[in-house]
């Protein structure tokens, strides 16, 4: 089959008031403006009938050239001419490899601005060894960019958190399979950064800003996009990366509706530094039909995912939706509520998720689909712009396998095989993670702590607090089956890529610890950085008690009683209350911990803990205290406190401004 030079069917340049891009004003594969016709698809037709030019794949033959003149000067050979609906992760980075394979490439983006795509929603995204290793087989480059502008998570713990404890459910270990097969660690990177690497990169005259494609006519020998200002262009080949919503796959196979997870969810980013920052990449927190997601972010900034099971379409009052998070995640651990807490309403956004059940085939004749055009998934896995960006890779090389052939054999390029090829490719592994993606959200909705939780006039059954068999049984299975399916995940597209040494940064390195912490949460706890304090417990009319700071000094032990102590090691701290003793607590600090020893008073001491199991200390044993703890100091509940681990410290203590722990 011939290959069809494409050209710009438009005339007038275009202003690009919303693109920070702003110089894509010439028209595309303007060197060919002798070949370019008029406006309409009909002109477009015309004019192939009566001046076609083919060029097969050798550049040897020109049907413009006809039999009976001097034989024409043979070409150079010339690769593709590729069109691109969509600038997303997708459309940018096929763009990229498109390009640096030698082919002419141009991508329409409806809107190039911040508000475009899955981009609108402004927050960071993962990008996992997998695609790293991939984005550094497509551009050594932009792939050293990128990273260098991410935020490594993945030399950290990450994994899944009871909601309400938030004790470790299952750890997993993103670092080992990126360090043993000689990929980068999991980074996560601003959206609007990567979308600016990637745009530079592609090239200004390569992207079409506010182009939003209405149409495209395969009439087998080029196809011709057209867009909603009228103006057409013809390629050899069109990709519809235009997201989940995309108009190329719905003029493909008809129109079909994308899937509702049966989870709204909101996003946020907070200016927050949490105390285990140093040993937390990202975390899961897992309830009954609600989960949320955390990750450090860098810079001083965390983000946020918070999934609440409803249908979609909801909508929120008028500042309403941190007050809502608020009761929806009411009694869940401190690090879900004091991000819900620190981030401004105006940051928070809200979208139902939706996905697209992967399809066998991914095209037709000149067209095919890229990223979540075809495979949209539910963010559980971090994989959905991960796999466009997988996408992309191995169409720009099947292309270039079949260009490539052409050259040597001086057969023209069959457009249809490489799509073939690359959708085979693809197929099963973007299923199997769609799958997974899926199953992750299947889990969190039916994770349950308790014996009794969601099971209605038998819910009084949580208050004993038995594990539910599902959550023994699923740790069970999950620990058995993480690590093989991260190492596939992360791993397991790496043997395909070709271009990239296989050798591990020498910056991508885990703390030496990073085992320790992954067989033991007290090793963890204890590495966690912060100050320690007790703080009032925000019930009662404990007002008059202050914030405590509990100082890092084994010689230093605090004392605290109705009395101030006079002669003895280390600090006292009077609290007049009736059922307070005249020496009543001792904390000490030993080995990055520290413990309360109850001085026999006469009142009790009592420790509720982050399961909710209160029990009285016994006297004169130091008891380890953890965060979150709740310290009652007597039984009438006048002398609360609760244990809270601090990195930066509040400008006002609960009391006296945001409160910043939630009632006991
Ligand atoms: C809450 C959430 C968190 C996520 N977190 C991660 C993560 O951590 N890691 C990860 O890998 N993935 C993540 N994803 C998934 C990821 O965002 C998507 O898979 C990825 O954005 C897909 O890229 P895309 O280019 O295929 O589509 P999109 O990003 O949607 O881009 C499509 C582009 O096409 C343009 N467009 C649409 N229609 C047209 C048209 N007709 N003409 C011209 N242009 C058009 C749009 O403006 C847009 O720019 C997450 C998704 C969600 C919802």
């Amino acid at each position: 089959m011939a290959l069809l030079y494409s050209a710009p069917l438009h005339s007038p340049p275009i202003p690009f008031p919303k693109t920070q891009f702003p110089s894509l004003a010439r028209g595309f594969f303007s060197e060919d403006s002798s070949h370019s016709v008029g406006h309409g698809l009909h002109s477009c037709k015309c004019r192939r009938r009566c001046a076609t030019m083919t060029v097969s794949a050798s550049g040897a033959q020109s049907a413009a050239a006809t039999a009976d003149s001097e034989p024409a000067p043979v070409p150079a050979p010339r690769k593709l001419r590729i069109l691109v609906a969509g600038g997303g992760i997708g459309g940018l980075v096929f763009a990229l490899a498109a390009k640096r394979k030698g082919f002419d490439v141009m991508v329409f983006e409806k809107d190039l601005s911040a508000i475009r795509g899955e981009g609108q929603y402004r927050g960071p995204i993962q990008i996992q060894s997998n695609a790293l290793a991939a984005l550094e087989a497509i551009d050594m480059d932009v792939a050293e960019e990128v990273m260098k502008a991410g935020c490594i998570t993945g030399d950290r713990i990450n994994g899944l958190v009871d909601g309400i404890s938030g004790n470790w459910y299952i750890k997993f270990d993103t670092f080992t399979p990126a360090a043993e097969r000689g990929l980068p660690v999991t980074r996560v990177i601003s959206r609007m950064t990567l979308q600016q690497i990637l745009a530079r990169a592609v090239g200004d005259d390569k992207i079409l800003n506010d182009s939003n494609v209405v149409n495209y006519v395969d009439n087998g020998d080029k196809v011709t996009v057209v867009l909603e200002n009228g103006q057409q262009y013809e390629g050899d080949l069109l990709v519809g990366a235009d997201g989940i919503w995309s108009k190329v796959r719905k003029i493909l196979f008809g129109p079909k509706e994308a899937s509702y997870s049966g989870y709204t969810c909101y996003t946020g980013i907070a200016d927050f530094v949490p105390p285990d920052i140093e040993t937390v990449g990202y975390r899961v927190f897992l309830g009954h039909k609600q989960y949320f997601v955390s990750s450090d972010v860098g810079a001083g900034k965390m983000q946020w995912y918070a999934f609440h099971k409803e249908p979609p379409g909801g909508t929120d009052v008028p500042n309403g939706k941190r007050e809502r998070l608020l009761k929806i995640f009411s009694g869940w651990c401190d690090n879900v509520i004091d991000l819900i807490l620190a981030t401004d309403e105006d940051e928070i956004l809200r979208r139902d998720i939706y996905d697209r059940i992967p399809i066998m085939s991914w095209g037709k004749g000149r067209v095919t689909l890229l990223g979540d055009s075809v495979h949209a998934m539910q963010p559980n896995m971090g994989q959905g712009g991960c796999m466009a960006i997988e996408d992309s890779y191995q169409l720009a090389l099947e292309l270039e396998k079949s260009w490539k052939h052409s050259v040597e054999t001086g057969t023209p390029m069959d457009i249809a095989s490489p799509l073939k090829r690359y959708e085979e490719e693809r197929r099963i592994r973007v299923a199997l993670i769609y799958g997974m993606a899926r199953m992750a959200a299947i889990m969190a909705s039916t994770y349950r702590p308790y014996l009794g939780v969601g099971l209605g006039p038998l819910s009084f059954l949580t208050k004993f607090q038995i594990p539910h068999p599902g959550r023994v049984g699923g740790r069970f299975i999950i620990q058995f089956a993480m690590p093989l399916m991260l190492n596939w995940v992360l791993g397991g597209n790496s043997s395909n890529l070709s271009g990239r040494p296989l050798s591990c940064r020498l910056t991508d390195k885990a703390s030496d610890q990073l085992q320790r912490w992954f067989e033991d949460d007290d090793a963890m706890e204890r590495a966690m950085g912060g100050e320690w304090y007790l703080l009032p417990a925000v019930t009662g009319n404990d007002s008059a008690l202050k914030p405590i700071h509990l100082v890092k000094d084994m010689h230093r032990p605090l004392i605290i009683g109705n009395r101030a102590q006079t002669g003895k090691e280390g600090e006292s701290f009077v609290i007049p209350s009736p059922q307070v003793a005249v020496e009543h607590i001792c904390i000490s600090y030993k080995d990055n911990a520290f413990f309360l020893t109850d001085l026999q008073s006469q009142y009790g001491t009592w420790i509720t803990n982050n399961e909710r199991r209160k029990y009285r200390v016994p006297p004169n044993f130091p008891v380890r205290i953890h965060p979150s703890d709740v310290i009652e100091l007597g039984s009438d509940k006048k002398v609360t406190f609760r244990v809270k681990v601090l990195k930066t410290v509040p400008e006002t203590f609960p009391n006296g401004g945001q409160p910043i722990l939630q009632a006991v």
